[in-house]
């Protein structure tokens, strides 16, 4: 067996006992695993911090100090559970403090020790103090360790530690495994890559992001390992898109024909964006292919998507083709159907509505009309999915904010059709760009990026609560003007009662506050049709002051109001309350957002907040956004099923995942099964990494 591939047990050093403890707290089985276990920051011995020199002004960073232990001071008895002892160097003294792991700091060192210490600077009565610095000692002449300049700090756990596998510990496994190897750390890339994007070889990275020579060095490993991690997700993305997909036949739209440029010529309610133009055009090439189109729409709000899909619709009957459309609620789902039934109505379309809870007699029609093909076109609900819902020639499908949607129900979708449907999917969230290379690396990707002409940009406030009567003034104004008015008020599942309860009481003080003016309330426990009734009732103008939970945050148009009152605004993601805004500025009257928040704060809702009224842009909301919440739980609300990164960072490595993804995608186009010799260790890894990350469907 190679050396890397060894049981870490074998490791010099490790033994049965610490071999079980770096399997259950660290999944370190091999050689290898530990090799790849990277460490969590660097510190330049060089960098000592004289201890005069560490004033207030360094509060909460890190420093590194070089002195002698004083004595040591613990409770008495055999119970150590805090240790307390000073360092001092030439300049002065500082106090330092372990709780956790006391009693192997007791048994490491002496008083009289010279040590170099770790960690962050805090003051306690005016007193220098570190509470649990890493420590090590000066005195070890014989380690190499000691000898080297930037020193790794590796995560351990308390249990790890009461081994002897703290930071110290760790470092001292790493050196022993590298150095002790027999056989370089085996290569992955092929020497094209390697060349054509400057990376370091393997060995070289290894050793180098555990032991650097110097900071250019480390930075050179770092690039590498990342890259590496980038590039095999990446390489899952461009067999999907140059091998798989090709192979999904579909049938080409070659006919621009009748119903099209009827539409186009004679009946849009306006003239199409410069955006909206190209990313129609984007389409129509697609469809003109014999495979599967799968093209991602993204616009943000009120960026006019509906007409895009409306066009494609008619691109799909022309060549003989059914259409379906499938929204994410019903409220939704019915508003899609009115528009485009309006827009229709000139050309003779016959189209259904499906949602869920429909008279059996209605639906049995439906059933019906889709199978034979009387009806072209089906808006609804998931409960398209449903399997009577059948059609006779199933060409396009539309899906408008694919992320509410799994990948399962998109494949059940497919199922309907006798050959692959063209997909079209719209979305109104952003994502970065960095993200949307990673996450859709498969689907081709049309921007709509620019807004209907006569939008004014949302203005958006952020008042405290304290502030209500000025709020109330304000609403009262635009109501005066004519103009109608949401207030909305969180909604989490955890505390649903609660926020039932607010948005009603919410209700309830929306009527006291404006007794001339007509309000009416939504929320998720409504039955869909007292919602649907609510709703069409403000739609109308009926109501003057929409109260409600979230139910309206995606799609809802009623260009009439102008005013959105966001309840709590703190307690709400950032990209919901960008969705939310999207609510107003849709027709031609200056609209307002007021974000009523609570005077506490946290700093991240105040970055939240900030960020909302420094741009109305959804893209750069949704990059701070990312920065906010970290890579993990952006994504965490998809179904993304993508493997974490382990070095890499999706927010700030984008330079490097753009190279990874072009390395990939130029490698699968010319070799998508990596059959040729020299990719042999790269087809071994990329097998392993698949297996071990269960994305085997995703490549099949
Ligand atoms: P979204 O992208 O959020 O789905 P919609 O398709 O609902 O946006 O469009 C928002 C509003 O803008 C609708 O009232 C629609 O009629 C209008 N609209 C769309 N495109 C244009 C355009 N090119 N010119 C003027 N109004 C448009
Ligand atoms: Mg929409």
């Amino acid at each position: 067996m190679g050396y890397w591939e060894r049981d870490v047990a074998y490791l010099r050093g490790v033994g049965p006992k610490r071999a079980t403890l770096l399997r259950e707290a660290l999944e370190v089985h091999t050689f290898k695993d530990l090799a790849m276990l990277f460490p969590r920051k660097y510190v330049d011995r060089s960098q000592v911090t004289k201890i005069k020199d560490v004033t207030y002004l360094n509060e909460g960073q890190f420093v590194t100090l070089v002195g002698k232990l004083g004595k040591f001071d613990a409770p008495p008895g055999g119970k150590v559970t805090r240790l307390v002892s000073t360092l001092r160097d030439e300049t002065g003294w500082a106090e330092l403090t372990w709780f956790q792991g006391a009693r192997y700091v007791a048994s490491k060192f002496k008083e009289g020790e010279e040590v170099v210490i770790f960690g962050r600077v805090g003051f306690f009565q005016q007193k220098l103090q570190f509470t649990h610095p890493e420590i090590e000692s000066l005195r070890d002449g014989e380690d190499t360790l000691d000898a080297l300049k930037i020193v790794p700090f590796y995560s351990s756990t308390e249990a790890l530690k009461k081994q002897g596998l703290d930071a110290r510990g760790l470092r001292r496994l790493t050196h022993a495994l590298i150095a002790g190897a027999d056989e370089p750390f085996p290569e992955i890339l092929t020497p094209e890559i390697l060349t054509e994007y400057r990376l370091p070889n393997r060995p070289f990275a290894l050793a180098n992001i555990h032991f650097p020579q110097d900071f250019p060095q480390l930075e050179q490993a770092k690039r590498r390992f990342k890259f590496e991690e980038f590039f095999f997700f990446e390489l899952i993305m461009a067999r999907r898109k140059t091998f798989l997909q090709p192979q999904r036949g579909a049938r080409p739209f070659t006919r621009v024909g009748e119903l099209f440029n009827e539409f186009y010529a004679n009946h849009l309610p306006f003239t199409l964006t410069g955006a909206q133009k190209r990313v129609v055009k984007e389409i129509r090439h697609d469809l003109a292919k014999p495979i599967q189109m799968n093209r991602l729409v993204q616009g943000d709000v009120g960026s006019g998507k509906t007409m895009v899909a409306v066009l494609a619709m008619l691109l799909a009957l022309d060549n003989g083709y059914q259409a379906l459309l499938m929204a994410p609620t019903e409220i939704l789902a019915e508003q899609h159907f009115h528009n485009i039934y309006r827009y229709l109505s000139p050309l003779n379309v016959s189209i259904e509505l499906v949602v869920g809870a429909q008279r059996k007699k209605l639906r049995n029609s439906i059933i019906y009309n889709l199978v034979t093909g009387t009806s072209k076109i089906a808006v609804g609900t998931h409960a398209l999915l449903e399997e009577s819902i059948q059609f006779q020639n199933l060409g396009l499908t539309i899906i408008d904010e694919q992320h509410k949607f799994g990948v399962l129900q998109r494949a059940r979708l497919w199922s309907k059709a006798p050959v692959y449907p063209h997909n079209l999917a719209m979305t109104a969230t952003p994502i970065p760009r960095t993200l949307g290379l990673t996450l859709y690396g498969d689907v081709d990707l049309s921007i709509i990026d620019e807004l209907p002409p006569g939008r004014k940009p949302v203005k958006t406030v952020v008042k405290s609560q304290a502030n209500r009567l000025e709020v109330n003034g304000f609403v009262a104004k635009q109501l005066a003007l004519g103009r109608q008015i949401y207030i909305v008020y969180p909604l989490v599942e955890e505390s649903a009662k609660l926020d039932l309860a607010a948005v009603t009481e919410g209700y309830e003080s929306t009527c006291r506050a404006f007794p001339n003016a007509r309000v009416g309330i939504v929320h998720g426990k409504m039955k869909p049709d007292a919602k649907e009734f609510e709703m069409q009732r403000f739609k109308k103008g009926e109501t003057h002051i929409l109260v409600s939970t979230t139910v309206i945050e995606v799609g809802v148009d009623v260009p009439n109001a102008s005013v959105m009152v966001i309840e709590n605004a703190e307690r709400f993601g950032l990209s919901q309350l960008h969705q939310l805004r999207g609510r107003v500025g849709r027709g031609a009257e200056q609209s307002f957002t007021i974000l009523v928040a609570s005077h506490k704060l946290s700093k991240e809702a105040r970055r939240r907040l900030d960020a909302m009224t420094m741009t109305n842009d959804g893209f750069k909301i949704s990059e701070i956004d990312l920065e906010i919440r970290g890579p993990g739980d952006f994504m965490g609300t998809r179904q993304s099923g993508l493997p974490e990164f382990r070095i890499a960072n999706i927010a700030t490595d984008g330079a490097i995942l753009e190279q990874a993804k072009t390395a990939a995608f130029d490698l699968a186009r010319r070799d998508a099964l990596l059959q040729a010799p020299e990719c042999a260790a790269l087809k071994a890894f990329f097998e392993a990494y698949v297996a071990q990350h269960n994305l085997q469907d995703l490549i099949a």
